[in-house]
């Protein structure tokens, strides 16, 4: 449903050029879970901006690559149409829910909005429809709740209130740029399997973008681990989790704290994520590589097939699996 291919996207700013999505390829099958992990300033948030077609920090631009959805090529589809696919095809979720609702509607017009614009309902059936979906993300007492705008909400209603924005047409296709990030872990966790049940409920691809590997276990079923800007593993998320291809995976898994380690140090990796105007040669993630070698200062690891359905952009990928079986 959603091929992304070779998508490279750069930043002009003051220190030089950003290569902030370095030569990105993905697959989204229809009805499948897709998470996209990686630190801030991996690169994921922008693939998903450019695959939205909302790339718009002005210095940003697609420098190259092609991204196909249902068949259509978006990079050359005229922003009219692109605009009409937003929200009807494909919509994404975002982070701070505040910020990308309008302050001065209340929810219950916004959501009614959708229905008038795309749908052309009567303003009466669109009401309606908002408050069903308000009820559909479990919003309790829809009906008086969608007379109220959005700092009346706490974080994880707010947050249910934009997937209900994003769930309103039935897209094919949601992004949810960091969803739950801003809130607490309990309401994390509750956002989250709403989120997981309403997408098998309307059977849509979701690509799930995240920092936290441990949010994404039970809800995604291929992982891409990205790295300055290029995808370093990706594999079905069982595979995964079970032996990581790549010593970033590795690392990522070492660092989220576990109940039976309790009392441990957690395995942080050492030192920071490059700047995306100086991104390292050869294998970006070699300067804090416990398995570094030589060749690796020199080449650019590709996505090597790292088994079945898998693969991971690392010299020593084997070595990888066999000292994590
Ligand atoms: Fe580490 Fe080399 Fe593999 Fe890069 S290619 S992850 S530096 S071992
Ligand atoms: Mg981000």
């Amino acid at each position: 449903m959603l091929d992304v291919r070779g998508l490279r996207v750069e930043f002009r700013t003051r220190d030089g050029v950003a290569r902030a999505v370095n030569g990105v390829d993905l697959r989204v099958a229809a009805g499948e879970t897709l998470a996209v992990l990686g630190e801030s300033g991996s690169g994921k948030s922008v693939t998903a901006q450019a695959v939205m077609g909302i790339l718009d920090t002005p210095p940003g631009h697609i420098t190259g690559g092609e991204v196909r959805f249902r068949g259509r090529d978006l990079l050359t589809l005229p922003e009219e149409q692109r605009r009409r696919l937003r929200g009807a095809e494909m919509a994404m979720i975002f982070q701070d829910a505040l910020s990308a609702l309008n302050p001065v509607l209340t929810v219950g017009d916004q959501l009614a909005e959708m229905f008038l614009v795309h749908r052309g309902t009567s303003r009466r059936e669109a009401r309606a429809r908002a408050v069903e979906l308000m009820d559909r993300v479990r919003i309790p007492a829809a009906a008086q709740r969608a007379r109220d705008y959005p700092h009346q909400f706490s974080g994880g209603m707010r947050q249910r209130v934009m997937i209900a924005m994003a769930l309103a047409l039935e897209p094919a296709l949601i992004i949810a740029d960091e969803p739950t990030t801003a809130l607490d872990v309990t309401v994390q966790a509750q956002v989250m399997d709403l989120l997981a049940e309403l997408r098998r409920e309307y059977a849509m691809g979701l690509v799930l973008i995240t920092h936290d590997l441990g949010v994404v276990a039970d809800v995604a079923d291929r992982i891409a681990v990205m790295y300055a800007g290029r995808i370093v593993e990706e594999a079905p998320v069982h595979d995964l989790y079970k032996a990581p291809a790549h010593p970033y995976t590795r690392g990522l898994l070492d660092s989220i704290p576990r109940l039976d380690r309790k009392g441990t140090e957690l395995d942080a990796i050492r030192g920071l994520p490059p700047s995306l105007t100086d991104i390292p040669p050869g294998c970006a993630f070699h300067p804090r590589c416990p398995r570094a070698r030589d060749e690796c200062l020199t080449d650019v690891p590709p996505l090597y097939a790292a088994g079945e359905d898998r693969g991971s952009a690392c010299h020593f990928w084997r070595e990888c699996l066999h000292d994590a079986g």
